[in-house]
């Protein structure tokens, strides 16, 4: 089978691998099709904490399954799932709290230690996999992992019916984040970016005021047009945008936090003490999360096909990746489809 191999910091190889075997547990699906995240550009360039070469990046997939473990009983050849992309060691202080997402031990796809989703084929274990509905295409489907984020993110934070928010950074995760900002009641959802086309696609699926960070300032915009907001989600790993949260959550509100920051993120403690904000980090999610980010997609309320159109054979990852960096022609979420060539 194809496989692309991270081999360098900005480089990825196609390999010829062998189909891999399901162990007991495992399941091993032909990959339908699999999104580029945010990491993996971190990890391209060479600035993700764990994501290393050498290995198979790939980590947001929908996938047919090919074959099944002789201890797997859930699941049929043929179903279309997605995947979980982690898993913790089950032993630790985190993993005994169901914290598996924090566990230093941990196991993730699209690492070394967990050949990942650009490939013709992956082996899974059964326990990270959820069906898909049929009446979900696998370019939405694909979004359960970003959209996973997001929800583990509203969750943090406790954002009630009513409730202003603003996501700063329409990224694929604030886009989605704001997806599950609505669906979790927000009313008042507040988007920045610098690129217009993100912000277009915000406006489509959910969003109720959109800010190009290029032309206006979305704390003179809040303060003027919102007063302030209850919660904002930092998405971008942008020290102006940790600044800005700060200016425009309100006295007791919530900033959380689900960005990689490069370099420092310049938080004025000064102003957390005096207004009495709550900072709060949201790092992945765990299956709660997952599932509902799934029935989400199922609900079919927001066009969220229009964040996928950007889609490459394998042979094309290498272009795909640079679009996935620099967004060129209205690129959102882009994909990679292995099984088309
Ligand atoms: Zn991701
Ligand atoms: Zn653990």
């Amino acid at each position: 089978m194809k496989a692309a191999l991270f081999d360098e910091i900005d480089s990825i190889t196609l390999i010829d691998k062998d189909i891999p075997e399901a162990k007991p547990n495992e399941a091993v699906l032909k990959v339908i099709t699999t999104g580029i995240c945010g990491s993996e550009i971190h990890a391209y360039k060479g600035t993700h904490p764990f994501r290393k070469p050498p290995s198979v990046l790939g980590h947001e997939a929908v996938g047919i399954i090919e074959k099944l473990g002789s201890d797997v009983s859930d699941f049929n050849i043929g179903d279309t799932v997605t995947i979980e992309p982690h898993y913790g060691c089950g032993e630790c202080r985190e993993c005994l709290a169901g914290d598996y997402h924090l566990c230093n031990q941990k196991t993730v796809l699209g690492t070394k230690k967990w050949d990942g989703s650009f490939a013709e084929y992956m082996a899974v274990p059964a326990s990270t996999m959820y069906k898909l509905p049929e009446s979900l295409s696998p370019s939405v489907g694909v979004l359960a992992e970003p959209l996973a984020v997001g929800v583990h993110a509203v969750k943090k934070a406790d954002v009630q019916k009513g409730d202003k928010v603003a996501v700063l950074g329409a990224g694929p995760i604030g886009l989605l984040t704001a997806v599950a900002a609505r669906s979790a009641g927000a009313e008042t959802i507040c988007i920045t970016d610098a690129l217009e086309h993100n912000l277009a696609a915000g406006k489509k699926i959910g969003a109720t005021d959109a800010v190009n960070v290029k032309e206006e300032s979305i704390v003179d915009y809040v303060h003027e047009h919102v007063g302030s907001v209850d919660k904002v989600f930092v998405t971008i790993g942008l020290k102006s945008a940790a600044d800005e949260a700060l200016h425009i959550v309100k006295k007791k509100g919530k900033i959380v936090s689900i960005a990689i920051f490069e370099g420092d993120t310049g938080i004025d403690l000064n102003k957390v003490f005096m207004s009495e904000i709550e900072i709060i980090g949201s790092s992945m999610y765990v299956k709660e999360d997952f599932e509902q980010a799934i029935s989400i997609l199922q609900e079919d309320k927001y066009p969220l096909d229009i964040l996928t159109k950007h889609q490459f054979p394998m042979d094309e990852i290498n272009t795909a990746m640079s679009v996935a960096q620099t967004k060129k022609d209205g690129a959102i979420k882009v994909l990679i489809n292995p099984s088309h060539s």
